[in-house]
C-alpha cells in the first residue's frame, strides 16, 4: 500500500471514529433531555423551575461532554498497549486500563487510561494522565483555582457556600485552608509583582506626552493583625485534657509590614506592586532589595519619592536602597499627631482644640516647620499628658525636618501622604484577616497575605501556574520512587 493510501485510511478511521462519538453524544443528549422533562413536574412550571432542572443536570451534561472530547482527541493513547518508560526509554506493556472520575469546572469527568509500570525502574506512569495533566485527587486545577481565589477573599465557611452554590461542586474548610497554604507556600515578593516589561509599559504610558519623568511612591506603612502563637495548635476545642491548652495561648497583635509602589498620573494612581507580610525590618528591606535588583523600580524612568511614618529605621534603610529618592513624612501621619496633641491640650473645648489643628496643618503645607516647632516649644501644656504629647510632636517634626518640607512636593503634583498605602492595607491585610474573634497563625496569615498582594498586583494567574506545575512535578517524582 503507498503511503498516500496510508494517509487515506487514517482519515477515514478517524472520521468513523469522530461519527461514533457524536453518535454517542446525541444518544446521551436525549437521554439528558428525557430526564429533564421528567425533573419539571408542573404543567406551567416558571422560568426559575425550569433554569434549575438544567442547572441540576447540567454538570452531567457537560462532564459527558468533555468525556467525549477526551474520547476524540486521545482515542489512541486510551487504547495503548505499550509505552516507552519515560526513565529508561524500554516498551513497557499495560497493566490493563484504570478508570477513575475527577471533578471539574465543567462537571464530573470519566478518566479512562492504560497503566503502565517499568520493573527496573520501578516507575509507574500514565501518559495520557500526564499529557492532559491530571490534578492528583478528585478536584482538579480549574475547581482548585477559582476555591483558592474565594478563600483568599472570604472566610472559609463563606467559599465553601459560595463554591457550592455557584459551581455545583464542594470543598471542605479543611481542604480549602490546605489549598491555601499550598499555592502561597514559598511566595516571595518576586513571585507575586508584575513582570519588569509590564512594569516598564505602565510606566511608558504615564510618561506619554510629559516633559519631566514620572512620579514613582513607594510607601512602606503597617498595619496590625491579630495572631496567635504555634504553640495554640492541636488544641481541640470541647475536649477537657486540651482545655487548660488552649487557656495557654494568648493573641498578640503584630505589625504587617508592607510596601507599595505606584505612579502618579495627574489625579489618578497607577497600582505597580504590592506586598505585605508579618515580617521584621530586615525581611521588609530584602524584599525592597529583590524588588530594586529585578529591576522593577526603575529609578532611571522616575521620579522616586518614599513615603513613610516617622520611624528611623525606615529612613535609614530607604537611603542605603535608593539613595536618590526624596523621603518624605506621612501627611496623615504628622496629622494624627497634631490631632493627639489637640485632643490633650484642648481637652473639652473642640472650637479652639480643632482652630489650632488646622492653622498648624497650614503652616507645615506653607512650608513652616521650624515656626511650628517654635510655637510648640513656647505652648504651656494643661497637664502632664498634654506636656508629653507635645514634647514626642517637637521630636518627631525634628527628626523629619527634612522630610516635611509639604510646600514644594505639593506644587510637583504629589501626594502628600501615603492614602495608596492606607486604602492597600485596608484591601490587602485588614479586610480578609481583621475579623473578630480570628486569630492566625503567623505562617498562614503570610499565605493569606501574599495571595491577596498577587490578587491586587494582577499576578494570581501566575501564582496559581506556579502552582500546578510544583504540583505536576512533585506527582513525577512521586511515581518515581514508588
Ligand atoms: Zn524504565
Amino acid at each position: 500500500m503507498g503511503a498516500a493510501a496510508v494517509i487515506a485510511l487514517a482519515e477515514v478511521r478517524e472520521q468513523k471514529q469522530r461519527a461514533r462519538i457524536r453518535q454517542q453524544l446525541h444518544e446521551q443528549f436525549n437521554q439528558w433531555l428525557d430526564t429533564g422533562e421528567e425533573q419539571v413536574k408542573e404543567p406551567q412550571p416558571t422560568l426559575e423551575q425550569l433554569t434549575r432542572a438544567v442547572w441540576a443536570l447540567r454538570q452531567e451534561l457537560t462532564g459527558q461532554l468533555a468525556t467525549a472530547l477526551i474520547e476524540q482527541h486521545y482515542g489512541a493513547e486510551q487504547e495503548q498497549h505499550h509505552a516507552p518508560c519515560p526513565q529508561c526509554g524500554r516498551q513497557v506493556a499495560a497493566r490493563g486500563v484504570v478508570s477513575r472520575k475527577v471533578e471539574t469546572l465543567g462537571g464530573e469527568v470519566e478518566l479512562a487510561r492504560p497503566y503502565f509500570y517499568c520493573v527496573p525502574c520501578r516507575q509507574g506512569f500514565a501518559p495520557l494522565a500526564a499529557a492532559l495533566g491530571v490534578a492528583p485527587g478528585h478536584k482538579q486545577f480549574d475547581v482548585q483555582q477559582v476555591a483558592t481565589k474565594l478563600a483568599a477573599e472570604v472566610p472559609y465557611e463563606t467559599a465553601q457556600d459560595l463554591l457550592q452554590e455557584l459551581t455545583g461542586g464542594g470543598l471542605s474548610t479543611a481542604r480549602l485552608h490546605e489549598l491555601t497554604n499550598g499555592v502561597a507556600t514559598g511566595l516571595s515578593v518576586l513571585d507575586v509583582a508584575p513582570p519588569r516589561e509590564e512594569i516598564l509599559a505602565k510606566l511608558a504610558t504615564v510618561a506619554a506626552g510629559r516633559r519631566w519623568r514620572p512620579i514613582g511612591v513607594l510607601a512602606i506603612e503597617g498595619a496590625d493583625l491579630p495572631t496567635r502563637p504555634d504553640e495554640a495548635k492541636g488544641h481541640r476545642p470541647g475536649r477537657k485534657k486540651h482545655r487548660a491548652k488552649r487557656a495557654r495561648w494568648q493573641g498578640q497583635w503584630r505589625e504587617a509590614k508592607g510596601f507599595r509602589f505606584y505612579l502618579v498620573d495627574d489625579d489618578r494612581i497607577v497600582h505597580v506592586l504590592s506586598w505585605h507580610q508579618l515580617q521584621d525590618h530586615e525581611e521588609l528591606f530584602a524584599a525592597l532589595r529583590q524588588v530594586k535588583e529585578a529591576g522593577l523600580s526603575p529609578e532611571d524612568q522616575l521620579r522616586l519619592w518614599v513615603v513613610a511614618d516617622g520611624a528611623q529605621w525606615i529612613w535609614q534603610g530607604v537611603k542605603q536602597l535608593f539613595p536618590m529618592a526624596e523621603l518624605i513624612l506621612d501627611y496623615y501621619h504628622c496629622a494624627e499627631q497634631i490631632h493627639q496633641v489637640a485632643t490633650v491640650h484642648y481637652e473639652g473645648q473642640a472650637e479652639p482644640a480643632l482652630e489650632w489643628v488646622e492653622a498648624t496643618m497650614a503652616r507645615l503645607f506653607a512650608g513652616e516647620v521650624t515656626g511650628v516647632i517654635g510655637g510648640l516649644q513656647r505652648m504651656r501644656p494643661a497637664s502632664a499628658q498634654a506636656a508629653a504629647a507635645i514634647d514626642a510632636l517637637v521630636v518627631d517634626l525634628q527628626n523629619n525636618q527634612d522630610r516635611i518640607n509639604y510646600r514644594s512636593p505639593r506644587r510637583a503634583g504629589y501626594p502628600l501622604g501615603s492614602g495608596g498605602i492606607e486604602s492597600a492595607n485596608k484591601c490587602i491585610c485588614q479586610v480578609r484577616l481583621k475579623r473578630s474573634g480570628a486569630w492566625w497563625y503567623v505562617a498562614n496569615s503570610n499565605h493569606r497575605l501574599a495571595l491577596r498582594c498577587a490578587k491586587y498586583n494582577g499576578t494570581f494567574e501566575r501564582v496559581f501556574e506556579r502552582y500546578r506545575y510544583k504540583t505536576l512535578e512533585q506527582l513525577q517524582q512521586k511515581n518515581v520512587k514508588k
